[in-house]
């Protein structure tokens, strides 16, 4: 019988990272799925992975300190042995104009979406090295590229995770380890229900495909570069926008 694959996805209990650890799951994978919140529903994923006949392990931890990552990397290893997929998805916004926008919003929107990548690769390639084998995948974003009024602390994290990312695949290429980062465009979930209707609506018209994306149609993609279908991909990334950039 073949082993089993085992993905963690960090922020994987909304949104992106929730539908990312579905396809994985749907997929025959175990998946490790990381939190922050206490107002998130445990047993209900526990139960929702259960009946998808997969073992699903899910850990609280602020991706943004170390001590946290350690304690969740470790916990994920003595429960599975190993870690063949990583996705870093844990992602906040702190949106304002550059004129407004504090010091502690800058620092926690880069602390969480940049240190939190650098902090969580760091932990899991440890154990990938050792295997010889993995995959890392990163969430940026179309605004991390063509930046975005309001979002100089977003997008500064998103345009720093595209050089991380490049970075990590050419130092661990060596070691049959790949790293890519996927950049979505406007997708709907928690994070951006917060956009008034009319935001949506002058959104929506500069999408060539004319409508914001489904956390699914960016959990397909991470899923394909998870896989060995992509086993010649390293170092790319790709945009899921509908063809906002191109
Ligand atoms: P979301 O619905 O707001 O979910 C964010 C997830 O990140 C939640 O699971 C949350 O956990 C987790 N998280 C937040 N801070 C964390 C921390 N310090 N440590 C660990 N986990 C933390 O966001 P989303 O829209 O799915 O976005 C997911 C990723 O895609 C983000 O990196 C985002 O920047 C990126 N992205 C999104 C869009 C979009 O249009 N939605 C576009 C481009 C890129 P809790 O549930 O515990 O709070």
């Amino acid at each position: 019988m073949e082993e089993r694959k085992v993905v963690l996805v960090t922020g994987g209990s909304r949104g992106i990272g929730k539908e990312v650890a579905e396809v994985y799951a749907e997929n025959g994978y175990d998946v490790v799925i990381n939190y922050v919140s206490d107002k998130t529903d445990i047993e209900g994923i526990k139960k929702e992975f259960f009946e998808k006949g997969v073992k699903c392990l899910l850990v609280k931890a602020d991706v943004s300190k170390a001590e946290d990552v350690e304690k969740m990397v470790e916990e994920a290893i003595a429960e599975f042995g190993k870690i063949d997929v990583l996705v870093n998805n844990a992602g906040i916004t702190r949106d304002t104009l550059l004129m407004r926008m504090s010091e502690e919003d800058f620092d926690k929107v880069i602390e969480i979406n940049l240190k939190g990548t650098y902090l969580v690769t760091k932990a899991v390639t440890k154990y990938m090295m050792k295997k010889r084998s993995g995959s890392i995948i990163n969430l940026a974003s179309v605004v991390g590229v063509v930046g975005n009024a309001g979002q100089c602390n977003y997008s500064a994290s998103k345009a720093g995770i595209i050089g991380f990312t490049k970075s990590v695949a050419k130092e661990l290429a060596s070691r049959n380890i790949r790293a890519n980062a996927v950049a979505p465009g406007f997708i709907a979930t928690d994070m951006t229900s917060v956009l008034s209707d009319s935001v949506k609506e002058n959104i929506n018209v500069q999408i060539p495909l004319k409508r914001m994306g489904t956390a699914r149609e960016v959990a397909e993609v991470i899923y394909f570069l998870g896989s060995e279908k992509s086993s010649y991909i390293t170092g790319q990334v790709i945009n899921i926008d509908g063809g906002m950039v191109m």
